[in-house]
């Protein structure tokens, strides 16, 4: 089923959820003991994020190195169709442009349709760790509207190759990416918003935000989005912060702002199980406020912190 009709068909407030695919040679035991606390609050949808290869030095016996590509976290599309197998619940395959060319991800869409994946989110990606700036793969897609193009034309039976007799048209529903507190290459928010807007009118059927740890920053930013008439839903994207690092490494990474009394709060904290129980009590309160205002769902980035999200999640179902 897809995101929307979950979303149009819900009485209230869903529940979703977002996971990474193993690193490679890891077995797919550990995602479950990750996922089966999380699925008694019966997510409506599980995301699985897609990731690029990275350039690696190796160092050869005579002391000089070889750069190799290694992609870490291969198999998005073969967890979707696992997830969907094992809990009956529907999966949200990401896909990225960056690393990959137009050809290697319509294959990945003809995988992902012939396992009875209904839904992708589609994401530019970033720049590789040692370069500057995000380029495409030559023969690849330069910004994720160009990938959602690529996916919508699938749906209306239209491949790469051109001869094809009779192609299938796909199904997909597509939600793309947006940041209640501007992407960070964008130059304003309403630029930001534009480029949002025209996603959406290109056939982007939802949103889902960028993590935020103030809730008047996804308010504003729904506000700004129907200002500027952008009418989809919205999805919060939500995240505790589990140890004192986060307070640098989430604003350096992910571009967000930490709230003062959080951060103040966390440092005080002697040790890691105490900022857990900060971080846990603050995405308690957001999520309460959130769905007290009728949010479509509630998302929660997992990330290795299953127990936490389980508390959460149960005492606000
Ligand atoms: P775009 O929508 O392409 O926007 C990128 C930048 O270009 C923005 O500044 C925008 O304003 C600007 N822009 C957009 N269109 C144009 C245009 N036509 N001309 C000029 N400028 C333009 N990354 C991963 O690698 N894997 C994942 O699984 C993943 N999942 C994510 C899930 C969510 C919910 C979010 C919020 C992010 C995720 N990311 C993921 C990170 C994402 O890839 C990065 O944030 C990336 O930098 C931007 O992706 P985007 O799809 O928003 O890009």
């Amino acid at each position: 089923m897809k995101v929307i009709d979950h979303i149009k068909e819900a009485k209230g407030t869903i529940v979703s959820f977002e996971i990474l695919p193993p690193l490679k040679g890891k077995a797919i035991a550990g995602l479950w003991e990750h996922l089966d606390p999380l699925i008694e609050f019966k997510p409506a949808f599980i995301n699985v994020t897609y990731h690029r290869s990275e350039s690696m030095f190796k160092k050869k016996p005579d002391g000089t190195f070889d750069k190799v590509e290694v992609r870490k976290r291969p198999g998005t599309v073969g967890i979707c169709a696992a997830i969907i197998n094992r809990y009956k619940v529907d999966a949200v395959a990401h896909l990225i442009c960056g690393g990959f060319t137009k050809e290697e991800t319509e294959n990945a869409l003809i995988d992902l349709n012939f396992l009875g994946v209904d839904n992708v989110l589609v994401l530019r990606g970033d720049a590789p760790r040692n370069e500057s700036s995000f380029e495409p793969e030559p023969g690849g897609n330069r910004y994720a509207i160009d990938l959602l193009q690529q996916v919508m034309d699938m749906n209306n039976g239209i491949y790469l190759e051109e001869d094809l007799k009779n192609p299938v048209k796909t199904n997909f529903c597509i939600g793309v990416a947006g940041y209640p507190e501007k992407h960070f290459e964008a130059p304003n928010m309403q630029t930001d918003l534009q480029y949002l807007k025209a996603k959406v009118a290109a056939g982007a059927e939802y949103i889902t935000t960028q993590m935020f740890f103030d809730n008047k920053k996804y308010f504003d930013f729904v506000k700004a989005c129907r200002d500027a008439g952008i009418n989809v839903p919205v999805v919060p994207g939500l995240k505790p912060i589990t140890s004192k690092k986060q307070l640098t490494i989430l604003p350096r990474t992910f571009h967000v702002d930490i709230p003062e009394d959080l951060s103040n709060a966390i440092l005080k904290c002697k040790q890691d199980s105490e900022v857990e129980a900060v971080g846990a009590e603050w995405l308690l309160q957001q999520s309460k406020e959130l769905k007290k205002a009728g949010v479509p769902v509630l998302h929660y980035y997992t990330l290795g912190k299953p127990k936490i999200i389980a508390d959460v999640v149960k005492k606000i179902m």
